[in-house]
């Protein structure tokens, strides 16, 4: 990474000729101070190679690297006039403007010409060079400029590591247990046709009370048997937060292509929704471009990762010894999800449950909670579901250093990075197939990616760290169904006595529901192994 450009600086008079013919010796301790101070290689600083003083300005042409930017060198520059020359020529420095500055990148890339200050962009060789708008102090002093080219080294890591597939590294899986699977159907297909599930919109389903009673089952043994015994404790989280909150955690910019957004009315006076009310009434439709008149634009995103908001809570909080590890978990409400084209039953939806679980401690708090919870996850999954499974590590396991993006040959878990939880879908395929498995949940450790930006912090200086672990409702319901199938006589022990202490409650039966003739007979079927373990 390159800078040029010219530094302007403006006087409240004509440039005096003495201070003219001082310049050369002004501009060498320029270049060999001031723009180098604090700079290891001098290749990262900047230097000063033509000026020119007319009239009220003195202009500076300026190469400068990585580490003295261009407009950390304008100002330094400026400060040095005001302390240094000012004094001594009694003349005042108006204004300082940089102008016809340049940035040179390795590589190619793309940038959008809608970001601040980019006027032009020009691939030359295997370069970018980025023409940027001339740019006033008070923009110099903002922390734009240095966010953009933040923005462009981090374009220039994710280029040289994108290319790699998405990360997938098994970490440790279950045994197999059902060399010849116990069920091989689909169970998405079977609630929908004995009616426990009914499909409501696109991505969206109710739920009847015996699904409702079999989701509550598996939340109920990850609740008791994984979270509850490490001393989590339940809170109700908002589920619509402001797009700040989007900002800080990062998934307005990384993940924007699947959030759902929300809009407030444009006024609480109903008579303002007149034409539009008196035009539902007349046509009996609701028209969605009309509507979009009367709300006002999007202010919130609904929830999305479902743990945002305890982060928005500890902002700017300051904890000590005694407050830590903070550890909570909601399942107060839904979550959404846009998933375009890849919707599939209740696996893949738009909106949908789930277990969310985080906390917040010191490093080595955060890495030993997340292990205790990998070890009850396990048992969970062995011992009480008795499914099979995998985990697998998807964080790349790369370090970025100075530009230098490489991958890292130690892989050590605990540190920050994600497990993602799977489930074998024998109705999928053999287990060989990466498609035949499923994402029922994941755990992570952030380090200091919500700590830093959301500013939650210890009163000694210690950096916090927070981890999280979502446990999808609808997923693992799924996983367990696509496993044992759906007569509890053939499930493991405690989900059998599941069923015989909490009798499962009756479905909802019509003359037009179940839909078919086939569904209302398996309805019954299934009904009856419920039954038959009644006690
Ligand atoms: P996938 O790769 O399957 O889309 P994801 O990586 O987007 O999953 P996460 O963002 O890690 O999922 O969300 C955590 C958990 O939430 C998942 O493990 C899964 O249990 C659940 N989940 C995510 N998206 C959906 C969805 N569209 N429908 C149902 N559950 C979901
Ligand atoms: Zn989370
Ligand atoms: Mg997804």
């Amino acid at each position: 990474m390159k800078f040029k450009g010219i530094v302007v600086l403006e006087f409240n008079r004509k440039v005096p000729d003495d201070l003219i013919k001082e310049l050369p010796k002004i501009i060498d301790y320029l270049n060999s101070k001031l723009l180098t101070k604090g700079v290891r290689d001098l290749k990262e600083a900047g230097r000063v190679i033509d000026y020119q003083a007319s009239e009220n300005k003195i202009e500076f042409t300026l190469e400068t690297g990585r580490h003295v930017r261009i407009h950390n060198a304008a100002l330094r520059i400026k400060n040095y006039f005001i302390n240094n020359i000012s004094p001594k020529y009694k003349i005042g420095v108006r204004n300082l403007i940089i102008r016809n500055a340049l940035i040179e990148l390795e590589g190619k890339y793309t940038v959008s010409l809608k970001l601040p200050f980019i006027k032009s962009i020009e691939a030359k060789d295997d370069k970018t060079i980025i023409l940027l708008q001339d740019i006033s102090e008070s923009e110099i002093k903002k922390p734009y400029i240095d966010r953009l080219l933040k923005l462009l080294q981090e374009k220039e890591a994710r280029a040289k590591w994108g290319g790699k597939a998405e990360h997938w590294e098994l970490i440790k899986q279950s045994q197999v247990k059902f060399p010849k699977p116990k069920f091989d159907k689909d169970p998405n297909k079977i609630l929908e046709e004995i009616g426990w599930i009914k499909r409501f919109s696109i991505g969206q389903w109710f739920f009847t009370p015996p699904f409702t009673y079999l989701i509550n089952m598996l939340k109920h043994f990850f609740i008791e048997e994984v979270v509850k015994p490490l001393g989590f404790h339940e809170a109700i989280f908002p589920k619509m937060y402001p797009l700040e909150v989007g900002l800080r955690t990062g998934h307005l910019k990384g993940t924007i292509n699947s959030m759902i957004f929300a809009s407030f009315p444009i006024s609480y006076d109903i008579s303002v929704y007149e034409e539009l009310i008196d035009y539902m009434y007349v046509t009996d439709t609701a028209p969605p471009e009309e509507l979009q008149k009367y709300v006002k634009p999007p202010t919130h995103f609904l929830c999305y990762a479902q743990c945002e908001p305890f982060y928005q809570f500890f902002s700017r909080e300051v904890l000590d010894d005694k407050n830590l590890p903070v550890k909570m978990y909601d399942h107060s409400g839904p979550s959404f999800r846009w998933e375009a084209g890849g919707l599939h039953g209740v696996e893949r939806v738009i909106e949908f449950h789930r277990v969310e679980v985080v906390w917040l401690g010191k490093p080595e708090q955060v890495v030993d909670i997340r292990n205790k919870l990998l070890e009850r996850y396990e048992y969970l999954m062995d011992k009480v579901l008795d499914l099979e499974w995998r985990w697998a590590w998807v964080t790349p396991w790369y370090y970025e250093q100075a530009g230098i993006v490489e991958e890292k040959r130690e892989k050590d878990i605990n540190k920050p990075g994600t497990i993602d939880f799977e489930a074998w879908l024998p109705y999928k395929g053999p287990r060989e197939d990466k498609k035949a498995w499923l994402e029922i949940g994941n755990i992570s450790i952030h380090g200091t990616k919500f700590t830093s930006p959301f500013k939650i912090k210890h009163n000694k200086g210690i950096i916090l760290w927070t981890g999280c672990s979502g446990f999808g409702s609808e997923r693992w319901t799924i996983a367990f169904l696509a496993q044992h199938g759906f007569d509890p006589r053939n499930w493991p022990r405690k989900p059998r006595e599941y069923v015989e202490s909490n009798p499962i409650p009756e479905p909802i039966r019509a003359v037009t529901y179940p839909k078919t003739e086939t569904g209302k007979k398996l309805l019954e079927e299934i009904m009856n192994y419920f039954k038959s373990l009644k006690k």
